[in-house]
């Protein structure tokens, strides 16, 4: 299947796709498309970046009949990703208007009571908020015909599955069910057995392998120098702009803090599940539109955010999760464009980095920062440095 047209998708869907832009199907879409129109359940195994979210909307809502009460459900982990689901389903709605609501945590009622209240015929929610509105009875689940659960391994992390079954619970049982999980511990399998009706299985390709389009290295310090050495790092690169991921909140804030003091001429940002919601959608939008350089980030962000244009990553420590190290990086280096990881590393954490080798299948090249003035770590024995090509003078490029 090479375009849209063949896949069966309604004619509206079909206009909206070509004002989006999208010349051609990505391979989710050619296989899920198909599969979903005819009415079968789907179990994806899902990745950021390859059109997932299309995907499941554009065979929605093809075959979405509007009524008094929610057809649809899409459930997603975080506020995030639920706002850049309701954003793709807007889009491809455009032609075929359908009321489309969004509900999530950490933002006021009133206007979601509202919206409730003009007969949604798609609701994006995240699990804890759309039970609340459940037991007000502001919103029932009796006439979904599409459920989609989408990051289920996410949902399982977070703690959300004992919600996500009382969710599902409440839907008719004569339903179609999207499933998308880029994992499948035993726990999910278990819930994709009970949710799910026949299945079709729908291969992506797990991308275990950062984009070709990144160079990744791990730069050995001192855990004295962690510091010192991001700081140099966010110095001296010549980036336009710049994720730094931590695996605390705090550390996040302290960061934040830490770079705010010592690069007064970059404008930073940070997010994490602590910050207020309105907060939350204040950085991660001016850190897209330009108006933040950097951005600060717990692996809230790491997952599924579609921030185009990231031209550097940086991992203040080594994930603890290898599966993480893929999608942190990932933020870079999309749709082609290049990019550049670094992962400060010490020597508590050299068990994580050799894990996340073995995940990617690769050695990541040691490098080190030249003109950094180091302070002995044996990590630095363990390869040759190698010259870091250092950026013009003047620091970071400005958009
Ligand atoms: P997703 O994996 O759904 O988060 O999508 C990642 C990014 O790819 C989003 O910016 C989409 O708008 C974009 N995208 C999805 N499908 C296509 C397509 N067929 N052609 C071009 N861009 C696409």
């Amino acid at each position: 299947m090479s375009t849209f047209a063949e896949l069966g998708l309604a004619r509206p869907v079909l206009r909206a796709v070509e004002r989006a832009g999208y010349t051609a199907p990505t391979p989710i879409q050619a296989q899920a498309i198909p599969i979903a129109l005819a009415g079968k359940d789907v179990v994806g195994a899902s990745q950021t970046g390859t059109g997932k979210t299309a995907a499941f909307a554009l065979p929605i809502i093809s075959q979405l009949v509007p009524g008094t009460q929610p057809q649809c459900l899409v459930l997603e982990p975080t506020r995030e990703l639920a706002a850049q689901v309701e954003e793709q389903m807007k889009r491809f709605s455009y032609y075929r208007p359908l009321n489309v609501v969004l509900l999530h945590g950490g933002v006021g009622y009133g206007a979601q009571l509202e919206a409730l209240e003009k007969n949604p015929d798609i609701v994006i929610a995240t699990p804890g908020r759309l039970l609340d509105h459940m037991s007000r009875g502001a919103l029932r689940l009796d006439a979904v015909r599409h459920l989609v659960l989408d990051e289920v391994d996410r949902m399982l992390d977070m703690g959300f599955l004992p919600d996500v079954k009382k969710i599902i619970d409440q839907c008719p049982r004569h339903r179609q069910t999207l499933f998308f999980s880029a994992t499948m511990p035993p726990q999910i399998e278990t819930l994709a057995n009970w949710a799910l009706t026949e299945p079709t299985p729908v291969e992506i390709g797990e991308r275990r392998s950062p984009a070709e389009t990144v160079t990744h290295a791990f730069y050995p310090v001192a855990m004295d120098q962690r510091n010192d050495l991001l700081l140099a790092l966010v110095n001296e690169t010549h980036f336009e702009s710049l994720m730094i991921f931590t695996r605390t909140k705090k550390e996040a804030d302290t960061l934040h803090h830490l770079v705010q003091t010592h690069c007064p001429e970059v404008k930073v940002a940070v997010l994490h599940s602590d910050i207020a919601q309105a907060d939350r959608t204040k950085a991660l939008n001016g850190f897209r539109s330009g108006e933040f350089d950097v951005i600060i980030a717990t692996d809230l962000a790491a997952r599924g955010l579609d921030v185009s244009g990231v031209t550097h990553v940086i991992n203040y420590r080594v994930p603890e999760n290898a599966e993480d190290y893929v999608h942190r990086i990932g933020r870079t280096g999309r749709a082609q464009q290049e990019g550049d990881a670094f992962t400060i590393l010490s020597a508590d954490e050299l068990d994580y980095a050799k894990a996340v080798e073995f995940y990617i299948g690769q050695k990541i090249e040691r490098r080190k920062l030249e003109g950094f003035n180091y302070i002995y770590t044996a990590l630095l024995d363990d390869s040759p440095p190698k010259p870091r090509k250092k950026p013009p003078k003047g620091g970071k490029r400005r958009r």
